[in-house]
């Protein structure tokens, strides 16, 4: 069942609840619990610590959701049975698609980097919007973000990036390729070969320009290109196209060590991976976002490379490795540090 959506006031409310009882660091025992965080928080922990060499790292998760129309969101219509028979194999429901929503932090010293920012204030939900709980219980303030990388500029990505009419994080500059911020700020931009519903698209550009031009209008927003490399030079952009015209992922390095972003090349942990041509109708262009898989997962196979991934379970650690003629995803198991 789903709960009540509460009003602001409520999550307000409730974050401080749920935070205060994080501090305390104590387990609650059963009646102990106050009624709404019980309701509305969720029981287990959002925020996972790992590192990449020198580099600390968080998975913050900000939330879930499902998208109810399940595999009619799939590409191409026809390999659906297909689809079908993959998610039963692997006894995952077939009536929605699960999507998770995994904002990746980074500290060094004082100095926090966010790679993409979730749904943000603008959309205090049960079921999402918690990246800034998630960083208070770090001891993150918002002062100390001094990056964050913009993957693309829908709204699960941006929309954090923005409070209201100033940007979030006020010391960070917000990095994004050239051709994404192009794109939303283009006259038309060209949704011609996107298989997405089409009647929220106008809302979607007037949100992700309100948001670009908040960035800019504060200096917070960098143009940057494929290749550059940015805080402390441990973030290298990767330009990925197809997704949208500036879709990003990043490779961390660090110490020897190396961590590559898959941001929005798979939006599950099943289906993008067992055969690389489907494809979710919100992508921009199909055609260009399958080449811009195949070109990244063979990458990480052959690199044996650690991945994080925006969208699928959280916290999103693992590694692609080969399967037949595509791929799988294998979690890396958790790990409660020495
Ligand atoms: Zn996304």
């Amino acid at each position: 069942m789903t709960p009540p959506r509460p009003s602001r006031r409520d999550f307000l409310g409730t974050a401080a609840l749920g935070l205060a009882g994080l501090a305390a660091g104590a387990p609650r025992l059963a009646g102990q619990e106050a009624k709404p965080v019980a309701a509305k928080r969720p029981p287990n922990p959002y925020v996972y610590k790992f590192k990449v060499g020198e580099l600390e790292a968080f998975s913050i998760s900000d939330g879930h959701m499902l998208f109810k129309e399940g595999l009619g969101l799939m590409h191409p219509e026809s390999d659906r049975p297909r689809m079908k028979a993959t998610l039963e194999a692997g006894r995952e429901r077939t009536d929605a698609l699960p999507l998770y929503i995994n904002i990746l932090g980074l500290r060094k010293g004082d100095e926090v980097a966010l790679v993409d920012a979730g749904f943000g204030a603008r959309h205090p939900w049960v079921q999402f919007g918690w990246m800034e709980e998630g960083l208070a219980a770090l001891g993150i303030r918002r002062e100390q973000v001094t990056a964050g990388f913009l993957s693309h500029g829908h709204s699960d990505h941006l929309d954090g990036f923005v409070d209201g009419d100033k940007p979030t994080f006020p010391n960070a500059k917000v990095y994004a390729l050239r051709e994404e911020i192009d794109f939303w700020r283009a006259p038309e931009p060209d949704f011609s070969k996107t298989r997405r519903d089409r009647k929220p698209l106008p809302n979607m550009v007037r949100q992700a320009r309100k948001c670009l031009d908040i960035l800019e209008r504060h200096g917070r927003l960098e143009a940057v290109r494929d290749g550059d490399r940015r805080w402390h030079d441990a973030v290298e952009i990767l330009a990925a196209p197809g997704h949208t015209a500036g879709h990003a992922c990043y490779e961390i390095r660090s110490g020897g060590e190396s961590l590559v972003h898959l941001s929005d090349m798979v939006h599950h942990h099943q289906l993008m991976f067992e055969d690389t041509g489907w494809t979710i109708a919100l992508d921009h262009d199909h055609e260009v976002a399958i080449a811009s898989r195949r070109k990244l997962f063979k990458r990480i196979a052959a690199a044996r490379a650690r991945a994080f991934a925006f969208h699928i379970p959280w916290p999103g650690l693992g590694t692609v490795v080969p399967k037949g003629d595509h791929f799988a995803w294998v979690p890396e198991r958790w790990s409660w540090g020495s």
